[in-house]
């Protein structure tokens, strides 16, 4: 957890503070086997433009999962943007947009890890064309063709057996 108070920001226009830190997500997703064992560094700025208070950062994150279709480890980098808006209060219930912070305190770590979950790509592959696991033996076919024969359409089987 890492809070800032940003009374200043929200009290004066041209004001910045500067975001530079490893965060541990090793707890955040995956259980044993952390998607992110490693610190996710985080950088950028929160800042006051024209009355405006937003986050321009950016998270640097390795992924570590396995392979949608051979299911080996793979460790894929991700860039993920963390830019919002910061309102103490909002006007109308059209919030999606802003992040409101009635006390001016910002969780730096939880939105982080927030922006992080959301971008996780839904799926991951070692390589554009893996070719996965063979469905009758198992093996790796990015290791070699395996013995097995095409599987055979069970409606063509029928009409092979009745030849
Ligand atoms: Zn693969
Ligand atoms: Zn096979």
């Amino acid at each position: 957890m890492f809070k800032v108070e940003l009374d200043a920001l929200f009290n004066r226009v041209g004001e910045s503070l500067s975001l530079d830190r490893d965060i541990d997500f090793s707890e955040l997703a995956g259980g044993e086997n952390p998607l992110f064992p490693e610190p996710v560094r985080l950088t950028g700025t929160i800042r006051n433009t024209a009355g405006v208070v937003y986050s321009d950062a950016i998270l640097e994150a390795d992924l570590h999962t396995v392979c949608d279709r051979c299911a080996c480890e793979v460790v894929q980098h991700l860039s993920v943007p963390m830019v919002h808006t910061f309102v103490t209060e909002v006007e109308n219930e059209e919030t999606d947009d802003f992040i409101i912070l009635p006390d001016m305190v910002l969780d730096v770590d939880a939105l982080a890890g927030e922006d992080l979950v959301l971008d996780l790509p839904s799926k991951v592959l070692c390589k554009e064309d893996c070719k996965g696991l063979c469905p009758t033996c198992g093996k790796n076919l990015n290791d070699g063709p395996c013995d097995c024969k095409e599987p055979v359409d069970p409606r063509l089987a029928a009409l092979l057996d009745l030849l």
